[in-house]
């Protein structure tokens, strides 16, 4: 992974998150307080301003940048959760490299496993992570199995998408929702939708 490719990422994820300003917005205001479309838009800004600062550093480097300042710009549960993200990724690629699709695959889990500790919940609690947990479960499976690109990307669309739609059928036990109990059924997790269009839209860049 190249610091060029982090760039090209986030400017993908912010043309995505734009694009789904309505569908993010609503979600959080029916089982949130209405901000996380805002909070996940100033974040993607933050980054996308860094661009100059963040091209000279080396992979690893940049991506803890990112988590620091993310750290101090987006507001609400997820900005802490999302920076602990890019903290430990970029941790774990400094440790083991982030060359290869697997040592990749090891870094996201790293990030992964950093949220679900900073937020204490697991999957099946109605947030973010029953997205970015199936997802990461299957990208360090997938590329230890060595299956090719296309195959890899397909499958974590997949799962990103099918824990996305779980979390509608489900209470939350973290976060603003579980206030909610029984009422946040029949709506989709804002933070899981918002991570699921972020893997769409880094997977169909890497497809091209
Ligand atoms: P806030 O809830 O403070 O308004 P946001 O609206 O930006 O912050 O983010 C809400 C999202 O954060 C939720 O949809 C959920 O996915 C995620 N979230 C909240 N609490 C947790 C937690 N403890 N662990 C993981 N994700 C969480
Ligand atoms: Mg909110």
């Amino acid at each position: 992974m190249k610091t060029e490719f982090i760039l090209s990422a986030a400017s993908a994820i912010n043309h995505a998150i734009i694009a789904h300003e309505s569908e993010i917005e609503s979600l959080d205001r029916a089982i949130g307080d209405g901000d996380h479309y805002i909070n996940m838009k100033r974040g993607c800004a933050t980054v996308l301003s860094m661009h100059d600062e963040l091209a000279a550093l080396a992979p690893e480097a940049a991506l803890q940048r990112i988590g620091l300042k993310l750290l101090s710009t987006i507001g609400g549960a997820s900005g802490p959760l999302l920076a602990s993200f890019f903290i430990a990724m970029s941790k774990t690629a400094g440790e083991k490299g982030a060359e290869t699709l697997p040592q990749i695959a090891a870094a996201f889990a790293a990030g992964v496993e950093a949220i679900r500790m900073r937020g204490k919940a697991d999957i099946g609690e109605k947030t973010m992570l029953d997205v970015l947990i199936p997802v990461a479960r299957t990208f360090e499976e997938l590329t230890a199995q060595g299956v090719e690109l296309g195959s890899l990307l397909a499958a974590i669309k997949l799962h990103a998408e099918q824990g996305m739609l779980a979390t509608r059928d489900i209470i939350a036990t973290k976060g603003r929702a579980a206030f909610l109990a029984e009422r946040a059924i029949g709506h989709i997790d804002p933070g899981a939708k918002s991570c699921q269009i972020m893997i769409d839209a880094v997977c169909d860049l890497v497809a091209g």
